[in-house]
């Protein structure tokens, strides 16, 4: 059985590095299309590249789905030659961004320090953080998921007051699940994400905990979401390869 609380059910896409513009403009106005035609059950945000986001903003309906950036700059202005600020993406008409995805942490040396900065910027520019954690293969092999969740949390997000953790969504993002098409099974998503939830609720209470949005990402698709969404601290997804066709992603948002 779901929550009485309030929290919200979020498929959201991540394109990652995917789509020309034109292709990008393609893709979210079939789906602007089709959820115009069959209303989801849940919110739904695309995760677009930069360049995309205010040329999507204009072509489809933003109340229906969201935008979200999949990065922003840890700085808010200035001589940062290529970065792009969390007003900049606010200025686009985006809602959300994606912080702490795990390419971003092995690929651009993200630390927690920072993430911390980039989650504070982007909830000064009113733009709701999509934080992602979640251990890497040998990690979940020897048994240490919770502790690196933990130390993710404690390094980069518990920092904030309740009223600004309040903003955030969660995504727990087994890195080995990350587009292997290995997928953690539905009782290793709820077993985590209960996990989670404790230590949101051991930090700032159990209402703020219930009201948390705590996605599952990892190998996601239409095959599998029906079951991973049913869990009762699984709040959605975050889609990467299944968001790159219309269909793909709305049959995962069809798991609600
Ligand atoms: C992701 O990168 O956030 C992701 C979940 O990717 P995939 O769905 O392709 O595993």
């Amino acid at each position: 059985m779901k929550s009485i609380f309030m929290r919200k059910n979020i498929v959201a896409g991540n394109w990652k590095m995917n789509k020309t513009l034109q292709e990008g403009l393609a893709l979210a106005t079939e789906l602007n299309t089709i959820l115009s035609n069959s209303k989801p059950n849940c919110e739904v945000v695309i995760g677009t590249p930069f360049i995309h986001l205010a040329s999507i903003a204009s072509a489809i309906d933003t109340s229906k789905i969201g935008i979200a950036a999949q990065n922003c700059a840890d700085k808010e202005s200035g001589a940062y030659t290529g970065e792009v600020s969390a007003s900049m993406i606010k200025s686009t008409g985006a809602e959300y961004v994606i912080l702490g995805h795990s390419e971003r942490r092995a690929y651009y040396g993200e630390t927690y320090e920072i993430l911390k900065e980039k989650v504070l910027l982007a909830l000064k520019n009113e733009l709701k953080p999509i934080f992602c954690i979640g251990e890497v293969k040998e990690e979940r092999e020897a048994n240490k998921q919770n502790e690196v969740v933990k130390a993710q949390l404690e390094g980069s997000v518990f920092n904030l007051s309740a009223e600004e953790f309040s903003k955030i969504v969660i995504a727990y993002e087994p890195v080995w699940a990350i587009g292997t098409g290995l997928t953690a099974t539905s009782e290793q998503a709820q077993e985590i994400h209960a996990y989670i939830r404790g230590l949101i609720a051991d930090k700032y209470g159990k209402e703020t905990a219930e009201n948390t949005t705590i996605l599952y990402g990892g190998s996601c698709n239409p095959g599998n979401a029906k079951e991973l969404f049913a869990n009762p601290d699984v709040d959605g997804g975050l889609i990467g390869g299944a968001s790159l066709k219309a269909a793909d992603f709305k049959g995962v948002i069809d798991g609600f």
